[in-house]
């Protein structure tokens, strides 16, 4: 599904979301050392382009992408670079904090974003409790002061936005989504809406549930925007694209998890199961993140 966006060269090893253990560095590397415990952003950077020079990782002009372009961690060893790896805190070990290393950062850069347009009292919906919808929870209860409404088909994940520090919940096949947020923010809807699902359903809701001057952020992807240009104009919301956050992101996400603002809910497996893994994944079977081990 990637192959029109970036230029790969297939086949190669999946995995962008990686953690693990230094086992030998390059002559001129000096941050990290044999034996260290990191987290590797998946991108490694230039340094030198002006995106690099904005801190911008993300829009890098000479970039490689684990598991994207070059070989990701479904592996023993993965080679990256100096400019990608985050020593973790004491305590902190590679198999809890992986998932992080894409999904959180993902998850971290929308609410980020969405965070610094809450004031106390604003209202957010967050569409699907997922891999990244559980984490983009935590990090909004713990970034900001406003009131969280959680929707997702399962009631677990319901139960689980909940104890994350979702005010509300709301299931589609039980209620009506629109109707509820209506009624939970006395008909001004939500200040800003989180879709970790991105599918055609969940784009739909944004003229009824984003309150004027909101956005709407499209997060996860599979379905298209269809919408009236004259609904934005009557809304005056917007629709935000995110991709994967950036460097120093995933610095400060590892800071909220050494402070033990975010958990990741994780069932753990065997590298040599990944195709069954990948297939659970497929059908919807996972809940939050699994983290494959060799
Ligand atoms: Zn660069």
């Amino acid at each position: 599904m990637w192959t029109e966006y970036v230029d790969q060269d297939l086949p190669l090893t999946l995995g962008h979301e990686n953690a693990g253990t230094v086992v030998e560095t390059g002559e001129e590397v000096d941050v990290v050392s044999e034996g260290d415990p990191v987290i590797c952003h998946p991108v490694q950077t230039c340094g030198t382009c002006r995106p690099c020079r904005l801190g911008e990782t993300m829009y890098c002009e000479n970039q490689s992408f684990n598991g994207l372009t070059t070989d990701g961690g479904f592996a023993d060893y993965m080679l990256t670079s100096e400019r990608s790896v985050i020593s973790l805190p004491d305590g902190v070990e590679p198999i809890d904090i992986a998932p992080h290393a894409d999904a959180g950062i993902t998850a971290y850069h929308a609410v980020k974003k969405a965070v610094a347009e809450l004031n106390p009292g604003d209202h957010t919906v967050v569409i699907g409790i997922g891999g990244l919808g559980h984490i983009g929870v935590q990090c909004l209860d713990a970034m900001s002061a406003a009131t969280i409404t959680a929707v997702d088909l399962k009631d677990s994940a319901l139960d689980l936005a909940e104890q994350f520090g979702a005010d509300h919940s709301v299931n589609p096949g039980d209620d009506d989504v629109r109707e509820f947020v209506d009624s939970v923010t006395d008909g001004t809807g939500a200040a800003q809406v989180l879709d970790f699902v991105g599918a055609d359903v969940t784009t739909e809701y944004a003229p009824d549930i984003t309150a004027a001057d909101g956005d709407h952020h499209i997060i996860g992807y599979g379905g298209h925007i269809h919408e009236p240009a004259q609904t934005l104009v009557n809304g005056e919301f917007s629709f935000v694209g995110n991709i994967v956050g950036r460097f120093s992101e995933l610095q400060e996400l590892v800071a909220l998890v050494e402070r033990g603002d975010v958990e990741l809910h994780t069932t753990r497996y065997d590298l040599a199961d990944v195709n069954t893994v990948a297939e659970k994944f497929e059908h919807g079977e996972i809940e939050g993140r699994a983290v494959i081990t060799p």
